[in-house]
């Protein structure tokens, strides 16, 4: 990605959050998903300072304050996240300048749309800008996942940060985590009278936490057991003989991230024949998979699927790593109302946390504000 000038001494650029339509739990095994960028954004508005001090302050939160050689163990909580995008530059060889970084931000913290790599992407690149480094989007992807993983400590996959980077306009992302590649796969809802609608349950879930981290251990042992290099060598033929040759308690997991590469591939047939209305079965499969083999979903993400469902969605599923979060559902753009009313009233009778909803095209990649292209 060519900065914007290389004698820029301010630098203002923007990344979105994204949302994962089908392909949950298979980057970190090297399979595939397929996440979209979202219209809400991170924006960072950096200047230039001549010492080497980084200062960031972020809406509603206490500015904080580093030095650009900062190593991990020295800045904890949000300030990690832009600390780490600094560590991971220095360490790549990239000299980082001190800077005074300005955050603002659409989008919602914690609900499963990845503010985190928003965060960590509109900061690589306004820093890269004040840099004047010609940084390719691939390298920033890796500068904000060794962030993430190695500083902030949450050992998460390159999804998040793919889609922010390589998202377009009326496209999803084909994200092959064993190529390492992707791939704009056209996904155009409104063309086909159909909504994607977020439904966000204001529990937040845990990505550091010890949950996912088993998990992913659990399909590392399962693939070693097997004596494959990652379950994506696996597919859903000979399923049955491997599951066999598994330890009980690895079954299900195995199950789920071999099964949910091939609905990511059909989804992608699908989306190609601009079939979308075809891929909402495939979309509550997911869910189903995830609810009962990968185990990663609670009552109030359940509850928005099955009410989204019974509402008129033609299908519906979690979204992001599980245990709090988001749904994902596909509407007809007639049922909007119903799905919507229907989960308000379903979780106030539950007695949940308010939901709230956000109708979600597949927008464009991060970029500089400036940008024309950028929607
Ligand atoms: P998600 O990425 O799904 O929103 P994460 O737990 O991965 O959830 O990341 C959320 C964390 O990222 C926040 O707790 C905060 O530390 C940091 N963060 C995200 N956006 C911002 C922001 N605009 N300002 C400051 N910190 C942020
Ligand atoms: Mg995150």
């Amino acid at each position: 990605m060519a900065p914007r000038s290389l004698t820029a001494r301010r630098a203002t650029w923007s990344a979105p959050g994204r949302v994962n339509l089908i392909g949950e739990h298979t980057d970190y095994n090297d399979g595939l998903a397929l996440p979209f960028a979202i219209p809400m954004c991170t924006t960072v508005h950096g200047v230039a300072r001549d010492d080497a001090i980084v200062r960031v302050s972020s809406t509603g939160r206490d500015p904080i304050e580093f030095g650009t050689s900062t190593t991990p163990g020295e800045v904890f909580g949000w300030g990690a996240y832009v600390a780490g995008v600094v560590w991971a530059m220095s360490t790549a060889g990239h000299r980082v300048p001190g800077a005074d970084l300005q955050i603002t931000s659409e989008v919602p913290v914690g609900a499963g749309l990845s503010s985190s790599a928003a965060l960590e992407c509109a900061v690589t690149l306004a820093l890269a800008d004040l840099a004047a480094l010609d940084l390719a989007a691939g390298e920033i992807v890796t500068i904000a996942r060794r962030a993430e993983n190695d500083f902030v400590g949450a050992p998460t996959g390159a999804l998040d940060q793919t889609a922010s980077m390589y998202g377009r306009a009326g496209h999803v992302v084909c994200f092959d985590a064993r190529a390492m590649s992707c791939e704009a796969v056209p996904c155009d809802p409104e063309a086909e009278g159909l909504m994607l609608l977020v439904i966000d349950t204001g529990v937040g879930h845990r990505h550091a936490g010890g949950e996912y981290a088993q998990r992913r251990a659990g399909c590392a042992d399962a693939a070693a057991q097997l004596g494959v290099r990652s379950l994506r060598a696996l597919d859903v033929e000979s399923l049955d003989r491997h599951l066999a040759r598994l330890d009980v308690r690895h079954r299900p997991l195995v199950r789920h991230v071999v099964t949910e590469n091939e609905r990511v591939r059909r989804t992608v047939e699908h989306l190609r024949a601009r079939r979308l209305r075809e891929v909402g079965p495939l979309l509550t499969e997911s869910h189903v998979s995830l609810r009962d083999d990968f185990a990663v979903s609670i009552p109030e993400l359940d509850t928005a699927v099955d009410t989204a469902l019974h509402a008129g969605a033609l299908g519906a599923r979690l979204t992001g790593g599980g245990f709090g979060g988001s749904v994902i559902a596909l509407v007809p753009r007639e049922r909007m109302d119903d799905v919507v009313q229907g989960v308000r009233v379903e979780y106030a009778d539950r007695g949940f946390a308010t939901p709230s909803f956000m109708p979600v095209a597949p927008s464009a990649g991060a970029g500089a504000t400036s940008d024309p292209t950028r929607r």
